[in-house]
């Protein structure tokens, strides 16, 4: 078995963790133990209210919201858990930076905390573009729990990988 993709970078040991609960046909029923909880964000309307109260939250003083959408065609790993583009436009002679927040759709049907957690992702990228060390300061400030999100968000992803093929 070749290391599945969305753990590339991590330890030998965890990935040999994961690999066996893999053979043994656990790991779904592992993520689903810990993350049994649906959400109700179920459309563009309710993704925009999540994100902005979210964001009121966490995050007044940062630009505010543009569009909000989740994204179909949109592959998690390859815009590397979510995109966040600044589209800049000349309006009234000024240039004005306006943002869109495009989520993908896979986690319409995801458990609630991995939405929350890809949530705070592209909120931190309103202030930091890179994924350094502020960025993720940010990311634990609005979610403490967030590095342990993201890996299990990455074996969630894994899973779907090996059971249905989403990519
Ligand atoms: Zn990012």
């Amino acid at each position: 078995m070749e290391t599945p993709r969305y753990l590339a970078g991590y330890p030998p040991h965890l990935i040999a963790q994961v690999r066996a609960l893999m053979e043994q046909g656990r790991l779904g029923t592992m993520l689903g133990q810990k993350y049994g909880q649906p959400h109700t964000v179920r459309n563009d309307g309710q993704l925009y209210e999540y994100v902005q109260d979210m964001k009121d939250r966490h995050l007044r003083q940062s630009a505010p919201l543009g569009k909000v959408v989740y994204d179909g065609k949109l592959q998690v790993m390859k815009h590397a858990l979510g995109t966040h583009t600044t589209i800049s436009r000349v309006q009234g002679g000024r240039l004005k930076a306006s943002r869109e927040m495009r989520i993908a759709s896979v986690f319409r049907d995801a458990p609630a905390e991995f939405l929350r957690m890809i949530v705070v992702h592209e909120l931190a990228h309103l202030k930091q573009a890179a994924h350094d060390k502020a960025f993720y300061r940010l990311c634990t400030h609005m979610e403490p729990d967030y590095h342990q999100l993201e890996f299990d968000l990455r074996l969630y992803l894994t899973h779907l990988d090996a059971t249905r093929g989403v990519g």
